[in-house]
């Protein structure tokens, strides 16, 4: 019996060594998902602002401490999802710290080897948690160098550069499968003014308004997404004057928001307002937040309070009620030396104190901010 002739020109096969471990490490992340809680939804009590209401969505109660740590589980998903990482994997990542926690934590859970690049400024307590998780820490002088020093690193290594920046808000998915913003809204979702005026929140990949923004469009809400950058960063100026090739010369002083250049995973089109903050005025929101919560949340927490604060004031002056949401992203403790420490503070130059107050009167009477 003659076989048929094949009708196909050619045939080819990738045998996938590394599928049994792939499926592993989905069920190992998984898993790692099933022990965890959502985040809180914090409603803070203001008297004196009469139907406005003011909720924190607390990412900082999440393993690793930020809400880098939704990011640092996409980022694997999506890696392993893809083929790209293997049992054997030596992963690398660019980062201010708080992400670079985040992966090691994930990195750790999967035994692969993990290796952060990032600025000599970072704090010594990031570096600490990162070497706590059995991650490596390359320093290097300059903060705009950690991009191309973390893809040389992974190149030496043979391994993946996750690059945060470029892929956080491709990682993600926006549409729903319980990302940050279908659980706001969930949350919200019977509360007297369950759909909320607006969301204030800071960008360092820009990764979590780029799924905010998405996902009010996608739910066809009339919510408004607002976004802050602090001092030193080149976001503003790309949405302000559609300049995607901003840069800015000096580091941002609010740890992880505010970039030297515009990162890919910044989408200006989803944002319908944005602010800069002053540095001083963010760290000054910050304290007078921590105060109210009875615990510390970092600087850029007091970024996204005081836009949330601004906005809320508008509101008032304007007679509208409604509700209005942002984020606390990592908690206090990891700047124990720095935004806390006073004489550092004096160090830097801020003066705090009249800008806590201007807080603090609009907090308490409902007097207008700015
Ligand atoms: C990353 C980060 C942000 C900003 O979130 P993105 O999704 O990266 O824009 C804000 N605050 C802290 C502490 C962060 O680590």
């Amino acid at each position: 019996m003659r076989t048929p002739p094949s009708l196909l020109l050619a045939e080819s096969e990738s045998r996938h060594a590394d599928a049994e471990w792939s499926r592993h490490a989905l069920e190992v992340i998984q898993n790692d998902q099933r022990r965890s809680a959502d985040t809180h939804l914090l409603r803070l009590d203001l008297p004196a602002l009469v139907g406005i209401d003011l909720y924190l969505k607390d990412e900082s109660t999440h393993p690793t401490g930020s809400l880098k740590h939704r990011l640092a589980r996409s980022l694997f998903l999506f890696g392993i999802c893809n083929g790209r990482i293997r049992g054997d994997t030596a992963i690398v990542e660019a980062s201010s710290g708080s992400t670079a926690i985040s992966e090691a934590y994930f990195a750790r859970l999967l035994g692969l080897p993990f290796h952060a690049v990032m600025s000599a400024a970072t704090s010594t307590e990031k570096i600490h948690e990162i070497e706590r998780q059995a991650g490596t820490c390359h320093l290097v002088a300059d903060g705009k160098g950690i991009y191309a020093a973390a893809e040389a690193l992974a190149a030496e290594l043979n391994g993946v550069y996750l690059d945060q920046f470029t892929y956080a808000e491709r990682a993600t998915d926006w549409r729903g499968n319980n990302n940050i913003a279908e659980s706001i809204f969930e949350q919200m979702s019977r509360e007297p003014h369950p759909v909320p005026a607006w969301i204030a929140m800071s960008a360092g990949t820009g990764g979590t308004t780029a799924t905010i923004g998405r996902y009010i469009r996608y739910r066809r809400f009339a919510t408004r997404l607002c976004v802050a950058d602090p001092e030193y960063s080149a976001f503003f100026e790309a949405y302000a004057d559609g300049n995607l090739q901003a840069t800015c010369d000096r580091a941002s002083r609010i740890e992880g928001i505010g970039r030297p250049r515009v990162e890919p995973s910044f989408v200006p089109n989803v944002i319908d307002r944005m602010m800069r903050v002053p540095d001083a005025v963010s760290l000054a929101a910050m304290r007078v937040l921590s105060r109210r919560l009875g615990r510390r949340v970092g600087g850029s927490t007091g970024t996204n309070f005081f836009a949330l604060c601004v906005l809320a004031s508008r509101m008032k002056a304007e007679g509208v009620q409604g509700s209005l949401v942002s984020l606390i992203c990592d908690g206090g403790d990891r700047y124990g030396r720095t935004y806390y420490d006073d004489g550092w503070i004096a160090a830097q130059g801020f003066d705090l104190a009249p800008h806590e107050r201007a807080l603090e009167a609009f907090l308490a009477h409902g007097q207008k901010l700015g």
